[in-house]
Formats: C-alpha cells, sequence, structure tokens
C-alpha cells in the first residue's frame, strides 16, 4: 500500500501534549499553531436555520450540534441537519476533546423519546441523526430510552431514516443488542482516537471495547459506523492500524476529522492534518474494504450522514456487499 503523506509529529507523548498546548492561552493558538485556511467555516446562515433554532429551543431538546460546540452547525442547520442528544445535557464521562458538560446527569426523561419523535415530526426530513451523553450511572446505561426512542420516531415519522451514534454501554452487550433491536437504519460507535491514547483522551472508555461493540452490532445485522479523530497526538501508523481494527469488527462506513479544541480546557491540538492527507487516508480505508470513508478536515460522525449512507448504500449494491 502506498504511504500516506501525513505529516510527521513532533512529538506525541501525553507528557508532550501536556507540556505544549494546555496552557496555551487562546482557543486558536493550540500547540499545532493557528487554525490553517481549510479549517476556516463561512458562516451564512439562512432562514431555515433560525427556523431550526427556534423549534430546538422552544422543545426544551437538546442537540450535539450546539452542547458540542460544532463548527459545522452553521451548514447543517441551513440545511436542515441537526442531531438531538438525549438523556440529558450532562455526561458521566470526561473525555479530554468533548465540549459536552461532565458530572451529574439528572433523572431521566421518560417523556423525551416522545418529544424527540414530534419534534422531527415537524422537520419534514429523511434522514437524522440521534446521539446521546454517556449515562454510566443508569443500569441499562439508558439503552431503554435509547429503543423507546428509536420506536417513537418510527411511528411518528415513517419513512424517517434513524442513525444512532451510541455510547458503548460500558461494554454490556446486552443493551447494545437491546438498541439494535429496535431497528436503527444505522448503528454507529466512534472509536475516537488510537489505543495509545485512550487512556488520555478517553480515560473511561476502552479500544478494544469499542471494537466489541461494533462487531456485537455487525453480527446483529446492523450497518455500522464509527469515526476517528485526527491531531491528538496519533502517529500515521497507528491511523492505519485503527483503521483496520475497525475493518476487521465489520465496520462498514468510517469517518475521519479533524480534531478541534472546544477550549484550553481540552486537549491541544498536535496537528493539523492536511486535505490531501486525509484524500490519501479515504483511499487506504477504501483498499481495506470499507463500504465508504468520509474523511476531511470538518468530517464529523453526523455531517451530511444522509450522504454517508446513501453513498453506503449505492456501494453495498454495487459490490453485491452483504
Ligand atoms: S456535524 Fe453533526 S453535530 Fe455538527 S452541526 Fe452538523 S449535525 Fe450537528
Amino acid at each position: 500500500m502506498a504511504r500516506i503523506p501525513l505529516p510527521v509529529l513532533p512529538d506525541a507523548t501525553p507528557a508532550a501534549q501536556r507540556r505544549s498546548g494546555m496552557a496555551r492561552p487562546t482557543r486558536e493558538a493550540d500547540a499545532a499553531g493557528k487554525r490553517p485556511e481549510w479549517l476556516k467555516v463561512r458562516l451564512s446562515l439562512n432562514r431555515d436555520f433560525f427556523d431550526l433554532r427556534s423549534l430546538v429551543h422552544e422543545s426544551g431538546l437538546n442537540t450535539v450540534c450546539e452542547s458540542a460546540s460544532c463548527p459545522n452547525i452553521g451548514e447543517c442547520w441551513s440545511n436542515r441537519s441537526l442531531t438531538f442528544m438525549i438523556l440529558g445535557n450532562v455526561c458521566t464521562r470526561s473525555c479530554g476533546f468533548c465540549d459536552v458538560q461532565t458530572g451529574r446527569p439528572g433523572s431521566v426523561d421518560l417523556d423525551e423519546p416522545r418529544r424527540v419523535a414530534e419534534a422531527l415530526s415537524t422537520l419534514d426530513l429523511n434522514y437524522t441523526v440521534i446521539t446521546s451523553v454517556d449515562r454510566d450511572d443508569l443500569p441499562d446505561g439508558g439503552a431503554f430510552i435509547w429503543a423507546e426512542t428509536i420506536r417513537q420516531i418510527r411511528k411518528a415519522c415513517p419513512g424517517l431514516q434513524i442513525e444512532v451514534l451510541t455510547p458503548d454501554f460500558k461494554g454490556e452487550l446486552e443493551h447494545v443488542d437491546t438498541v439494535v433491536h429496535a431497528g436503527p437504519d444505522v448503528f454507529a460507535h466512534n472509536i475516537e482516537t488510537v489505543d495509545r491514547l485512550h487512556r488520555v483522551v478517553r480515560p473511561q472508555a476502552r479500544y478494544e471495547r469499542t471494537l466489541a461493540v461494533l462487531r456485537r452490532a455487525r453480527e446483529l445485522g446492523a450497518v455500522t459506523k464509527s469515526g476517528i479523530m485526527l491531531g491528538l497526538g496519533e502517529t500515521d501508523d497507528e491511523v492505519l492500524e485503527t483503521l483496520r481494527d475497525l475493518a476487521d469488527a465489520g465496520v462498514e462506513i468510517v469517518n475521519i476529522g479533524q480534531y478541534m479544541r472546544p477550549s484550553i480546557n481540552h486537549l491541544p491540538v498536535t496537528r493539523w492534518v492536511r486535505p490531501e492527507a486525509f484524500d490519501a487516508l479515504r483511499r487506504a480505508g477504501m483498499e481495506m474494504g470499507f463500504v465508504h470513508v468520509e474523511s476531511g478536515p470538518l468530517v464529523r460522525s453526523s455531517y451530511r450522514a444522509d450522504k454517508q449512507a446513501r453513498m453506503a448504500a449505492e456501494r453495498r449494491r454495487e459490490t453485491g456487499h452483504a
């Protein structure tokens, strides 16, 4: 396989990360310097953006678009594309890259599945992504609410395709089963980073556990998807190894994007990966057998997720992929 021209990292160890970036004073001034041109997002907001924002705020529901300060919110919401975040807006985990609030979540809102479905029914969409905070405080990790949300959406929005981006349920695979049996069109769970960096980037998660969750969903017949961020200290070889592990776990759709530090309290960016390097990774991923690889600086799991799923379905048809 051709060597992938990713920039060489000066020193990607966690200690170097801490030395190099955590004390930097501004949002843009990361270990890797100012954001390059290709990451500057032009904000052009249309009426749909403001309509969607009103709907979200009036409904009292949460979106990961806002809670995680996603840079694509202008584009996505202007295209009437959003990702509702269920099970509250406080997460029991403390991943070093994520802007969602960490703490002790409130009680579960049993009416949330119905309210999500009702909000979606007013939007006239073909495709939606649902995600959640981690709820390690709940005995089932929130699996019941997940399944109920899928069922309620199916009832209120026939024809709407549903992608779920779930937590790992602490590796308790019966909860994965509960979600998959509710029948989402795509089951996504992100690996986020390479094995070596999990301790720093996702301290409460495990690399192997994420692979086990994805493998289980695939065994149950789900269309599976995962994602990885670049710029957290990984090496090129580790990225390729992670992609191979995802392919071995039966993952069909992969997205690869640039990590952007939400604040100085988050892990620093160790490198800005150039667009052509993302292209090379997409080609390498396709050679490994993924049905679809979405790879680019601004790619996020739910970014143009409808297109990712459509392209995957087309390729599956072309290749006779089971
Ligand atoms: S990429 Fe995903 S999280 Fe970001 S704004 Fe778009 S739908 Fe929301």
